[in-house]
């Protein structure tokens, strides 16, 4: 994380006075996005979110705080400054924003006569652009003529035809079907790939964070509660909100009653090991049931992997004497975190 980040958030802050009564959107956020990175914001509805992302190309201004985009306080720029600044971010809609009455070509011509393009340029780029996003058959057609997932992608290309550094992107997929929404994020992919095109997103779904995003920041209430790498967050969310978020994709843990039905057929200790970073292929459980001459039943569990790396939870009921199950678990514990789940019966 060397280079200068794209965009940065300071001490951003945003209220909105209700019938007379202050409220905070946004409450001292401060996050910086690393240039050519994919970084997720996911939380709740009303978190602020949308709010943070529209202070970006200046769609909202900071109460307080400032943020700066390629070096510039974009929060603090106006007239033709603030119009300049903008071309150099592209934004994606959940609701696509298309212009109904003009074509998919016209569409994403639009920002480029706005630039001052010249006709020939124009043609060029919007072909290059319709080419990536695999629509060069629907130049010609209206928006109402096409599925969800090819009007997002219309909107990509629209947000791509100035060359941004940074592309925004507010629920991009949340209106589209699962297969639509994997078709869209590996369009984002190759947006980030292939143009080196900066991604900040926002999104309540933890399956779009899995799928695409390098970093993350869990808000709520208006305010970042965690941040860190997308494999940090998931293998060990510090927040319950965190938490819950991640326990709705990932279901490495029993839950209490899924535990107490397994704890009716299986009358042993036991303990939920939590497993990261596995790569010295040690094969910790059976080398522990040997030295210890205990028995490992595993009874829930579940592995996953982010980033190239292993994490996940191991529920395990052990077998054996109390002092050689002792003993196996304190050895447990020099090498994961283990966490005794219930006592036996
Ligand atoms: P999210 O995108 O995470 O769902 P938003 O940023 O849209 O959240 O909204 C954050 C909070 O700010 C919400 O409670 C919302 O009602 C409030 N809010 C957003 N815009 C305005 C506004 N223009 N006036 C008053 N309240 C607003
Ligand atoms: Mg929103």
């Amino acid at each position: 994380m060397t280079a200068a980040p794209v965009v940065s958030f300071e001490h951003v802050s945003k209220s909105y006075t209700v019938q007379g009564r202050r409220f905070d959107a946004l409450h001292d956020v401060s996050l910086e996005v690393p240039r050519g990175q994919i970084f997720g914001i996911v939380g709740y509805s009303g978190a602020g979110k949308s709010t943070l992302l529209r202070t970006v190309n200046a769609l909202e201004r900071p109460t307080s705080g400032r943020v700066v985009v390629d070096g510039r306080e974009v929060s603090a720029l106006r007239g033709k400054e603030l119009y300049a600044a903008r071309r150099r971010i592209g934004m994606v809609f959940q609701q696509f924003n298309l212009l109904s009455s003009r074509t998919v070509f016209g569409n994403v011509a639009y920002p480029l006569r706005l630039s001052g393009l010249s006709r020939d340029e124009t043609v060029d780029r919007v072909e290059e652009l319709l080419d990536f996003v695999g629509l060069s058959d629907k130049a010609l057609e209206h928006p109402a003529k096409l599925s969800g997932g090819q009007k997002q992608r219309v909107g990509i290309a629209r947000a791509l035809a100035n060359r941004p550094d940074v592309l925004i992107s507010d629920e991009a997929t949340s209106a589209l079907d699962p297969q639509t929404t994997g078709e869209v994020l590996d369009l984002l992919r190759r947006v980030n790939d292939e143009y080196g095109v900066t991604i900040l997103l926002v999104t309540h779904e933890m399956d779009v964070i899995r799928e695409l995003a390098d970093r993350v920041a869990v808000m709520q209430g208006g305010e970042v509660i965690e941040t860190g790498s997308v494999y940090d967050l998931f293998a060990d969310p510090r927040h319950p909100t965190s938490k819950r978020f991640v326990s709705s994709v990932l279901h490495h843990q029993a839950t209490p009653g899924a535990l107490d039905r397994i704890r009716e057929v299986h009358t042993g200790r036991i303990v939920r090991l939590h497993v990261e970073d596995r790569e010295s292929n040690d094969p910790f459980l059976s080398r522990i049931a040997r030295t210890h001459g205990v028995d490992f039943n595993v009874v829930y569990g579940g592995i996953s992997e982010l980033q190239s790396r292993l994490f996940g939870d191991l529920t395990v009921e052990l077998l054996g004497d109390d002092v050689s199950v002792d003993a196996a678990i304190a050895d447990l514990r020099l090498t994961t975190t283990v966490t005794e789940v219930a006592a036996g019966a």
